[in-house]
C-alpha cells in the first residue's frame, strides 16, 4: 500500500515560491508612449528635468508686486501710498522694472517686474485712483514663488521603476516630455478548465458559470495588461493544450483550476508535454495549495486552482507581483498594519491569506476575520477588506496579533 501524502510533500514554502516566481519575471522591452497611454505602466530610465519649475519668479496671491524696501516703514497710523505702473497678469512678460515707489497690480502665476521682490496680497490693499495704500510692512519673498522651487534642471522628476499616476504624468507634461520610455504592457491568456462550466452568458442549465475568468480579466486590466481570454476548455488534454498553443504569443498564461490531483486535472501534464519546465507544483498557503507556476522562453505560465476564492487569493499573491515585475515597478505592495480582533486558529505548517474586514478601533485597525473561509465561497471576499498574512510556523494567533494586510 502506498504510504499516504503529507500535508508538505512537494510543496513549496509561500516565500520561496515567491521569490521562485519574480526571479523568472524579468521586465518587459520597452517602448516610447505618449503620456495618456503610460498610466501604471513604469519609467524604464529616470525622467530628469532639462527646466525650471516655476521657470520664472511669480506672484502666489492676486495681488500688488512690491518692492519690501518701500513699505519698511508702513503701519496702520502710517500709511504708504505707492503708484500702480503696470498690470501682470499669468503669462504677461513684465514691461518695467519697479523704481522707488512704484508697484505693480500682480495675478496669481503673474511674472515679477525685475526688482520686484514680495507680493501683497490685494485683500491688504486700498485702492486709491492709480494709487495703492498699504498699511503693514512685507518681508522680501512674501507670496513669491521662487523660480525652479519645484524642480531644477538636472532634478531627477520620476525614477525608473515608480508607477506612473495622474500626477506623475501630470509632472511629466509639465516638465516638456510628450512621451515616456516604458515597459511594454504584459500580453496575458486566460484559459478557463472543466467539463462543469460555462461561459459567462451563456445560460447552460446545470453548468457552472466560469466566474474565474471574469474576475482574472478584469484585475489584469486594471493592473494595464492586454487580456485575451481563451474561454473554456473541457478537461481533455487536447482541448487544453489546443488553447495553449493558440497563446503562444502571450507573455503570460493564466489558467484555473485542473491542476490538482483528481483523475481529470490535465493542465500539469499537458505544461510538461508542451516542454514547459514545472518549478512549482503546490504553495504551502491556504487557500490555494495546489499551484502550478512554470516556464518557457519568454513566457510564464500560471496555474491557478479552480475554487473561486483560491483562484482570486493566488492571483494577488503570486501573480500581481510577477505582472508588476514584468512591468518594471519596483516598488512594493504595500500592506496595512492592524491587529486580529479574535483568537484564530490555522495549520501550523502553512501560510493563511485569510480574507478580513477590517475595523476602526481608535489609532489601530482590527482584523476581523470573515465568518465563511471556505475556498469556493465568493461572498467571503464581498465586503473583505483584504487578506491576513498569517505565517507558518504558527497555529494559534491570539487576539491582539499584529497582522499585515494585503488590501484587495
Ligand atoms: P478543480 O481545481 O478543477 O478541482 O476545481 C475546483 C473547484 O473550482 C470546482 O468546484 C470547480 O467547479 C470550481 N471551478 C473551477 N473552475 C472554475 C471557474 N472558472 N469559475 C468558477 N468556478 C470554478
Ligand atoms: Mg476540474
Amino acid at each position: 500500500m502506498a504510504a499516504g501524502r503529507g500535508i508538505l510533500d512537494d510543496v513549496t514554502p509561500y516565500p520561496s515560491a515567491l521569490q521562485a516566481i519574480l526571479a523568472n519575471a524579468q521586465p518587459l522591452p520597452t517602448e516610447r508612449a505618449p503620456l495618456e497611454l503610460a498610466i501604471g505602466r513604469a519609467l524604464a530610465t529616470d525622467a530628469v528635468s532639462r527646466v525650471l519649475l516655476p521657470a520664472v519668479d511669480n506672484s502666489a496671491m492676486d495681488g500688488y508686486a512690491v518692492r519690501s524696501e518701500d513699505l519698511k516703514n508702513a503701519s496702520e497710523s502710517k500709511p504708504v501710498t505707492l503708484k500702480i505702473v503696470e498690470r501682470i497678469t499669468a503669462g504677461d512678460s513684465p514691461q518695467s522694472t519697479l523704481n522707488t515707489g512704484q508697484v505693480a497690480r500682480i495675478m496669481t502665476g503673474g511674472a515679477l517686474p525685475p526688482s520686484a521682490d514680495a507680493v501683497v496680497m490685494q485683500e491688504d490693499v486700498e485702492v486709491q485712483g492709480s494709487s495703492a495704500v498699504f498699511r503693514e510692512s512685507v518681508d522680501a519673498g512674501d507670496y513669491v514663488r521662487r523660480a525652479g522651487e519645484d524642480i531644477r534642471p538636472g532634478d531627477v522628476a520620476v525614477r525608473a521603476g515608480e508607477s506612473l499616476g495622474a500626477s506623475e504624468l501630470a509632472l511629466l507634461a509639465s516638465i516638456g516630455e510628450t512621451h515616456v520610455s516604458v515597459h511594454r504592457r504584459p500580453r496575458v491568456a486566460i484559459l478557463a478548465t472543466g467539463d462543469e462550466l460555462a461561459e459567462l452568458g451563456s445560460h447552460a442549465p446545470g453548468k457552472l458559470v466560469d466566474s474565474n475568468s471574469l474576475a482574472l480579466t478584469l484585475r489584469l486590466r486594471e493592473l494595464g495588461c492586454d487580456v485575451t481570454a481563451l474561454g473554456v476548455a473541457r478537461d481533455e488534454p487536447e482541448a487544453i493544450r489546443a488553447r495553449f498553443e493558440a497563446a503562444a504569443g502571450a507573455d503570460v498564461i493564466v489558467s484555473s483550476a485542473g491542476v490538482s490531483v483528481g483523475e481529470k486535472d490535465f493542465v500539469k501534464p499537458v505544461l510538461q508535454a508542451l516542454g514547459a519546465k514545472t518549478l512549482i507544483e503546490r504553495v504551502a498557503i491556504r487557500p490555494g495549495k495546489p499551484l502550478v507556476f512554470a516556464t518557457r522562453p519568454g513566457q510564464l505560465y500560471f496555474g491557478l486552482p479552480g475554487n473561486p476564492v483560491s483562484s482570486r487569493v493566488t492571483f494577488e499573491v503570486f501573480v500581481r507581483p510577477a505582472i508588476r515585475a514584468l512591468m518594471g515597478l519596483t516598488e512594493p505592495i504595500p500592506t496595512i498594519p492592524a491587529v486580529l480582533k479574535t483568537d484564530f486558529k490555522k495549520l501550523a505548517e502553512l501560510t493563511f491569506f485569510t480574507r478580513v474586514r477590517l475595523e476602526r478601533d481608535g489609532a489601530r485597525l482590527l482584523a476581523v476575520p470573515m465568518p465563511k473561509q471556505g475556498s469556493n465561497y465568493l461572498t467571503s471576499l464581498v465586503g473583505s477588506d483584504g487578506l491576513a498574512i498569517l505565517p507558518a510556523g504558527v497555529a494559534e494567533l491570539a487576539a491582539g496579533t499584529p497582522v499585515e494586510v494585503m488590501p484587495l
